[in-house]
């Protein structure tokens, strides 16, 4: 079983990386950064059903990617969904597809 990291190491800082379910539900979301604090909470269950982990990794590399480009002192840029998405999902992809390969593949 896959399990997303308790913490990242981000520009010097710790990340707490917290499956806060109650958290996530009542607002409706499944990630959120909240960057004054370092913490990321993610949902494992929403809305009665189990997200699968792929989802749930998907959105830690979404609010990774907030955090970053908040860090990089791009205040407003931070907030723009469509953006932090598609870096996000750049990184994932840089990552999961280059990096984990077993030796001659
Ligand atoms: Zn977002």
């Amino acid at each position: 079983m896959e399990i997303l990291p308790k913490k990242i190491r981000l520009f010097n800082q710790d990340i707490e990386i917290i499956i806060d379910n109650d958290y996530c539900n009542a607002k409706s979301v499944l990630g959120e950064s909240d960057i004054n604090h370092n913490k990321i909470r993610i949902c494992s269950y929403f809305e009665g059903e189990d997200i699968p982990f792929q989802r749930q990794r998907h959105t830690l590399f979404h609010e990774i990617m907030h955090c970053i480009i908040f860090m990089i002192g791009q205040t407003t840029m931070y907030k723009n969904e469509i953006m932090v998405d598609n870096l996000g999902t750049a990184i994932e992809d840089l990552i999961l597809n280059n990096f984990n390969k077993k030796k001659n593949e």
